[in-house]
């Protein structure tokens, strides 16, 4: 049974508002492409809406502003507790508009109700240093809460990701205006409920759906807001940082594409590399940044590896995302399942070999089968473009040095991983591989305490752990005399 709509207005000032255009757009389901429910759709002028009431309650002598920072962390504690108790809920909604298959949409609930806690206890441990003095003054800094936050979300992940943005920026004590993808407008309104119902006070969250060229980039222009979060495309990523620097010059972190380097040595466990591997590009339908979508295997067992990718591959169920048995589910929309299907015809064309899968399932909804490649070179566009679909691209190496270079050449650095059991095979590729995240005998595993980001087109600055927190902070010199 369709999960039930319970909100589709914007949410500014903790009210529920129409559009002032009076404008909505309409919402899918990936899994048949139906309607299920038209949304009011914000522009400019109610960005400036959302973002005057944001800066209310940014105010010095706002509730917001003089409530203790221990205080903040129960209100975020308490949000943290209703999202357990919506889980059921929220993760029906989030597969009902998103694809995501049941079971993924409950492990990132539990993902984000961790980073929620983790972020409720660090509320009031933002402190100030102490600085050595010259005998004239006493310095002290301060670290203050940077302002009106400006979120804009993908639609890949809306519950983890608006989790994510949001609690760290009101951890750090700041307010915050969220654009949510166009594609999945309805789960952060829900989670804005929630926020509310958790006692966070009027103005400090304020929702506004649409789209970019509209609401996104008002948000991104407005001189009133002091940072802007986004994640989502490279494309989008370099035309928010250029309305930083034509507007008031917000900070800017950014969290864009990947191009992930998967290493499988021929001394890797392959009873655990061929699931992990599978698992680091299929998760998901490989609508995940850090999908490891260049999987270099080493000569020694490249057949045998192969063979077992394959089995695995075919192995996974495609389906309707709600049926619990399903493990994976549609892409989200027609627009991204051509795309992936046109990337898939190009490494036939460039000489790819195809193993399995290939093909749109039905005619119904976005499916696609999970796609194994082979023979497949660095300069063919699916080694190098990131496909964001279900297609493993297998590429064979010799030596470990050939393969850190080979990873290193593109201008993504979201994540790497490798599989081996040689300590020294994994201190070298973890030290000399450009990514924001390695993972070493594993892949996709995250906590709370992990900074998350990347290095050269993948982004800038870091998601998740204090690095993150005090990225939402600005720090205040204080002299005086002596
Ligand atoms: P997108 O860049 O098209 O859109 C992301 C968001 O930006 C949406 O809310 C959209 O409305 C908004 N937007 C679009 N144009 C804008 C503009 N001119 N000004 C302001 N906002 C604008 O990306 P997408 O299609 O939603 O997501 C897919 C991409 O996101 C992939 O490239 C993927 O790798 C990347 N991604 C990265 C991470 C990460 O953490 N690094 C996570 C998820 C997705």
């Amino acid at each position: 049974m369709a999960p039930e709509i319970k909100y589709t207005k914007l949410f500014i000032d903790n009210e529920w508002v129409d559009a002032k255009s009076g404008k909505t757009f309409e919402t899918y389901t990936p899994h048949d492409g139906s309607v299920i429910a038209k949304v009011a759709e914000g522009d400019k002028e109610d960005i400036d809406l959302a973002v005057a009431a944001a800066k209310r309650a940014f105010h010095r002598n706002s509730e917001w502003r003089q409530m203790d920072a221990s205080k903040r962390g129960e209100i975020l504690r308490k949000f943290s507790d209703l999202m357990e108790r919506d889980q059921k809920y929220l993760a029906e909604l989030e597969s009902y508009n998103n694809g995501m298959v049941l079971a993924h949409a409950k492990t990132f609930i539990g993902g984000a109700v961790g980073i929620v806690r983790y972020l409720a206890s660090c509320a009031d441990k933002i402190t100030g240093e102490t600085i050595p003095s010259d005998g004239e003054v006493f310095s002290y800094t301060l670290r203050q809460p940077i302002g009106v936050c400006g979120l804009i979300l993908p639609w890949n992940g809306p519950i983890f990701i608006f989790v994510s943005k949001v609690t760290t920026a009101l951890a750090a004590g700041c307010t915050v205006v969220v654009k949510p993808a166009e594609q999945t407008p309805l789960t952060a309104l829900v989670l804005a409920a929630l926020l509310a119902e958790a006692g966070l006070p009027k103005g400090v969250l304020n929702v506004v759906n649409g789209f970019g060229p509209g609401a996104g980039s008002s948000l991104t222009h407005h001189s009133d807001v002091a940072k802007v979060s986004f994640t989502g495309s490279v494309e989008v990523g370099k035309l928010i940082q250029q309305a930083s620097g034509n507007s008031n010059l917000k900070r800017v972190t950014l969290e864009l594409g990947g191009k992930s380097p998967l290493i499988i040595m021929n001394d890797a466990d392959l009873n655990v590399a061929v699931p992990y591997a599978a698992n680091a590009v299929f998760f998901h339908q490989g609508q995940i940044c850090i999908a490891a979508s260049r999987l270099f295997v080493q000569s020694g067992i490249y057949d045998k590896f192969v063979e077992a990718a394959v089995k695995y591959a075919q192995s996974i169920k495609v389906g309707n995302p709600t049926d619990p048995t399903t493990q994976n589910g549609p892409q989200i929309d027609e627009e991204m399942m051509n795309k992936v299907l046109g990337y898939i015809e190009k490494g036939k064309k460039e000489g790819a070999k195809l193993l399995c899968g290939g093909k749109r399932i039905g005619t119904s909804g976005y499916y696609i089968q999970p796609t194994v490649f082979v023979n497949v070179t660095d300069d063919m566009t699916i080694a190098k473009e990131e496909i964001f679909g279900p297609v493993q691209s297998i590429l064979k190496f010799e030596t470990l040095d050939e393969a850190i270079d080979r990873a290193n050449a593109t201008n993504y650095g979201l994540a790497a991983g490798i599989f081996t059991t040689d300590l020294n095979n994994a201190l070298q590729f973890s030290k000399h591989v450009e990514a924001g995240t390695v993972w070493v005998n594993t892949y996709l595993h995250f906590t709370p305490q992990q900074p998350f980001g990347g290095f050269k087109e993948s982004g800038i600055g870091r998601e998740n752990g204090l690095d993150s927190l005090l990225a939402y902070t600005e720090v205040k010199t204080v002299a005086v005399a002596l």
